[in-house]
């Protein structure tokens, strides 16, 4: 640990395991951009919020509503993107793993859709939050007035100081119209909201140069200022029963991210008050610099 940060921008990533010593202005510039941060969408994987069998983990979600109300709390708009359903459904109906047909995956997302809420808006209760439930479809975004309703539906939630907690409309959605996974759900909410910040909340520190998986050797990446074929490359798919997605999927949202001006950080959802050290300006798992991340005129919604 220790090295220095390189400052190089050719080749678009910047490798080495220090934390301390960025050098990189830019890196410097969003982290103290982060810390002012209003909006922030949190996105939390299936593989963070249950056990394997698929059952909630209650420590691990009561730490993540812990950190999201304590953010509310500082006057910030938090909006929560949560896998999970489809894993919690099937742990309700004594499943081991996710069936193949579509109407069963379908009827188990509305079983563990219901499950999950219920969790979530009892435990941001206890903490005086008012959770509600947005549950969206690719057509939303493809559609101007739709879009806007949606917009206006986040800001009117945020208005009322509520916590949307949002994930895909997996009960309707056919292929047509679904993001297919909640990394990407959980960039385009970002835009939607003209978000300061997205969280990534993995089952893995961040991004490594290979897969952690099955390379014992992996190191990982602090900062990337663009996804380069090499790193696209080094992200094989992933192998948990639940889950969707992988890390193609987190770098899909990085470059919707990185095109909005708009930093993501890829960190271990383990440990939810990861989120409150992210906030506070720390380099935590990899963070994304956006392209333009310095300048706010550049970033739009759309
Ligand atoms: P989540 O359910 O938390 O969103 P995923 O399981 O979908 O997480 O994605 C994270 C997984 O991606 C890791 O556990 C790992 O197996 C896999 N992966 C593949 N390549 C990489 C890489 N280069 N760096 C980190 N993780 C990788």
């Amino acid at each position: 640990m220790g090295d220095v940060i390189d400052e190089k921008r050719d080749g678009e990533i910047v490798e080495g395991t220090g934390r301390n010593n960025i050098k990189s202005k830019d890196a410097r510039g969003v982290l103290e951009k982060i810390k002012k941060a209003k909006t922030v969408v949190i996105k939390v994987g299936t593989s963070t919020i249950t056990h394997h069998n698929g059952t909630i983990n209650l420590l691990v979600v009561e730490k993540l509503v812990r950190a999201l109300s304590d953010l509310k709390n500082e006057n910030k708009n938090v909006v929560l993107v949560t896998s999970g359903a489809i894993g919690v459904g099937c742990s309700r109906m004594g499943l081991t793993k996710k069936p193949e047909s579509l109407p069963e995956k379908q009827a188990l997302a509305a079983i563990g859709q219901v499950n999950l809420m219920h969790v979530y808006s009892r435990l941001f209760s206890e903490y005086g939050q008012i959770a509600s439930q947005i549950l969206l479809t690719k057509d939303v975004i493809e559609d101007d007035e739709r879009k806007l309703n949606a917009i206006n539906t986040f800001n009117t939630l945020f208005k009322y100081g509520s916590i949307p907690i949002v994930n895909e409309n997996d009960t309707v959605a056919t292929e047509e119209i679904e993001f297919g996974d909640n990394d990407t759900l959980s960039a385009v909410v970002a835009v939607l909201v003209k978000a300061d910040l997205l969280i990534l909340l993995s089952d893995i520190d961040g991004l490594y140069d290979k897969n952690p998986r099955r390379h014992s050797d992996a190191k990982l990446i602090p900062i990337v200022y663009g996804i380069t074929r090499q790193i696209e490359q080094n992200c094989q798919n992933t192998d948990n029963s639940f889950g969707t997605g992988g890390m193609i999927t987190k770098l899909a949202a990085a470059k919707i991210c990185n095109s909005h001006g708009i930093p993501m950080v890829i960190a271990n959802g383990d440990n939810p008050y990861n989120i409150c050290r992210i906030i506070n300006g720390e380099l935590v798992g990899t963070i994304f610099v956006p392209r333009g991340g310095e300048d706010e005129d550049e970033r739009s919604a759309g």
